[in-house]
């Protein structure tokens, strides 16, 4: 067996300010930048992504790989004509060739393109009209998919991430590999369900390590194999303005019918992915109330500024809230935010060096989906504690394993309060993204991460109580932590904006 191998990652939130040209697909910045050929397979290869666990499993069963290409950029806005066009003509190059038995692609499902809704959909499709309808396409996904009517038609199985934070990003290529070791053995596509949710969830009420999600995706295993089965729940990216946008439950699998509705009765009661927020002011005078009792640290999440979801990670809006409230004054370097896109303070502040002090601005003031600016960026004295070239190899349990580059680094203090500040975007999911910059979180009283939930697999384990010592702050971004805040133009009234 000869299986052509390829990948694409992209998450678009299209309320968001920046758009994903070829460069951002080149840089890769959080994903691997753009590789193709054999080179793909040595960079994945033991990399906790999904064409890393695929590479393995194929190892195992013996199937010999033809790599084309893999890129990924950050969450962003519309993904280029030109970036996704040149990703396209780099995969269909290979395709074109021939030379393979079966395709598998690594793919996200919520990728949007100035010129396409369905970005994935029309990937699998231009393959589908190369290779005809007897070589089978398989591709995994991530859990934020979007997934199309016509990605789950043109492709012969799709299965997704059951983890978010995703830790199973290689164990979904293994799937992957499963399902297409199911499928040339049925010799034909296997029957297949699906259901698409009546409302969306917001991304804050879907970690698989809070309720409902965790008892949700326990119950995927148990269906599976009682149905014998491949379920995927995919609970969406709800910031992504087109007809298809929405949470959807599918199967593969004789029984698909069954586990489908099965999962789905579970999945599609609402009240259980109701979620309350709290402003930035709150979320710090809350923070600090506990911090003086507590013996381990207090995290508040920054979700509408994560850059895993289309922020730039650049807002001000916490920053503002833990200086107008003294923070860094009642607890002295035990308060830490990160990551702050700056690179225009982090050139500065290796320009200074460590120990100078720079009179700079700080952050940006971006156009949020209310219409209005975020805060303005934050003027001060900054201290210049660390600096780092920004080189650093993720240790946590997301993405374990991968070597990131984020350029010139540095950690910059402000009456107490330290600011890792980046020069590359990338979500705070890992510990070693503060370390680099001589912040070592295990010390602090209050963490505030840039991200939404990615940060609970490196983080949780430092909180006494992931209940109450995790807060979801509301501050002022560009990705809205409640879907219905957004305008939306494309999204059918059959959607709705909430549970
Ligand atoms: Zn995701």
């Amino acid at each position: 067996m000869k299986i052509l191998v390829a990948g694409y990652q992209h998450e678009t939130n299209t309320f968001a300010p920046s758009k994903a040209d070829w460069a951002a697909f080149n840089r890769g910045d959080d994903f691997p930048a753009f590789i193709h050929g054999r080179a793909m397979l040595d960079k994945l290869t033991g990399v906790n992504l999904p064409m890393g666990g695929f590479i393995d499993a194929a190892k195992i069963r013996g199937w010999q790989l033809v790599p084309s290409s893999w890129c990924g950029a950050s969450p962003s806005s519309y993904v280029t004509q030109d970036a996704f066009e040149r990703m396209s003509a780099s995969v269909m190059a290979d395709v074109n060739k021939g030379g393979f038995d079966a395709v598998y692609l690594d793919l996200h499902g919520a990728g949007v393109a100035e010129h396409l809704d369905d970005t994935e959909g029309e990937l699998i499709t231009r393959i589908r009209q190369v290779v005809g309808k007897d070589i089978p396409i398989v591709a995994s996904l991530d859990l934020h998919a979007n997934v199309t009517q016509r990605m789950l038609q043109q492709a012969d199985a799709l299965v997704s991430y059951r983890t978010y934070p995703h830790i199973d990003m290689a164990g979904t290529g293994e799937l992957a590999a499963q399902l297409l070791a199911r499928r040339i053995k049925v010799g034909r596509k296997e029957p297949l369900r699906y259901r698409r949710l009546p409302f969306l969830i917001p991304l804050n009420a879907q970690s698989t390590w809070m309720q409902p999600a965790a008892a949700l995706y326990d119950a995927l295993p148990e269906l599976d194999k009682h149905f014998g089965t491949c379920l995927s729940f995919c609970m969406a990216f709800p910031a992504s303005d087109f007809d298809e946008c929405g949470p959807m439950v599918w199967a593969h699998g004789e029984h698909a019918l069954e586990a489908v509705d099965r999962l789905f009765a579970l999945v599609a009661e609402p009240t259980q992915w109701k979620l309350e927020f709290l402003s930035a002011h709150d979320a710090v005078a809350q923070s600090l109330a506990r911090a003086s009792q507590a013996h381990k640290p207090l995290v508040i999440a920054d979700t509408q500024d994560n850059p895993g979801a289309g922020g730039d990670s650049n807002t001000t809006g916490l920053l503002h809230a833990l200086l107008q409230q003294d923070a860094g004054k009642k607890f002295p370097d035990q308060i830490a935010l990160g990551l702050m896109f700056d690179p225009q303070a982090a050139r500065a502040a290796a320009a200074a060096g460590v120990g100078a002090t720079i009179s700079i601005t700080l952050g940006t003031a971006v156009p949020t989906f209310t219409g209005q600016h975020s805060d303005p960026p934050v003027t001060g004295e900054f201290r210049v504690r660390a600096l780092s070239d920004g080189q650093v190899t993720i240790k946590g349990p997301m993405m374990t394993g991968m070597a990131v580059t984020l350029g010139p680094c540095a950690c910059l203090e402000l009456d107490g309060v330290q600011v890792a500040v980046v020069s590359g975007q990338m979500q705070m999911l890992d510990r070693e993204l503060f370390r680099m910059v001589g912040i070592h979180p295990e010390a602090l009283k209050i963490i505030v991460v840039k991200s939404s939930n990615h940060f609970r697999a490196d983080f949780t384990p430092l909180v006494a109580d992931a209940q109450t010592d995790i807060i979801v702050a509301k501050a002022a971004g560009p990705m809205a932590a409640d879907p219905a805040d957004l305008p939306w133009k494309n999204l059918p009234a059959s959607m709705r904006r909430k549970p």
